[in-house]
């Protein structure tokens, strides 16, 4: 992968504003608890479409209660970026499986929806290829949280910054 420097709250922010627009009949919230950059060594674009995948999964599986909730926080080391839905969830014994490639939990129901049962191990191949994790807390008929979690860059200290 080429090193490149990503602003994780820009991404966020762009693809949530993004899909409130896309997705009007929903409620889209955000919660940021970001106070500043969070800086990760991943490619803008491979991030952006970690959580594009998260986002229209959480669109496709809502059933009658239509919102989503972003969240997004870090630690002294890394960044957490959380995708949470209020629909149909995922039983206990599908929840390993689901970031498996081709696997989808409903494959009648599913067929209507559309997808291959791709996008989440798509997801979690790119977040683990930038060291971080993709985790997933569901219970079937209220919904589910997926959560990555990616390392961040440590800031240069400023004897780093000093010209001398
Ligand atoms: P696509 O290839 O378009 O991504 P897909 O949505 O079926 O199709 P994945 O994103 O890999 O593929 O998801 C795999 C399966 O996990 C889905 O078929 C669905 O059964 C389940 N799933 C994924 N996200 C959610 C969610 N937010 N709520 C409930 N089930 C989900």
């Amino acid at each position: 992968n080429v090193n490149q420097i990503t602003d994780v709250d820009g991404v966020v922010h762009r693809t949530f504003n993004d899909f409130k627009m896309l997705h009007p009949d929903f409620i889209l919230t955000f919660d940021d608890d970001l106070v500043q950059p969070a800086l990760v060594n991943i490619r803008q674009d491979h991030l952006e479409q970690i959580i594009i995948i998260l986002a229209d999964n959480a669109i496709k599986y809502s059933t009658d209660r239509k919102e989503i909730h972003f969240a997004l926080s870090k630690s002294a080391t890394r960044v957490e970026i959380g995708v949470q839905d209020f629909g149909e969830g995922i039983e206990s014994e599908d929840l390993a499986r689901v970031f498996n490639r081709f696997y989808r939990v409903d494959r009648a129901r599913s067929r209507e929806k559309g997808g291959n049962g791709l996008g989440l191990s798509i997801a979690e191949r790119l977040v683990k290829a930038y060291g971080g994790e993709i985790t997933v807390e569901s219970a079937l008929g209220s919904g589910s949280i997926f959560t990555i979690r990616l390392p961040l860059v440590s800031e240069p200290t400023s004897d780093e910054n000093s010209p001398l």
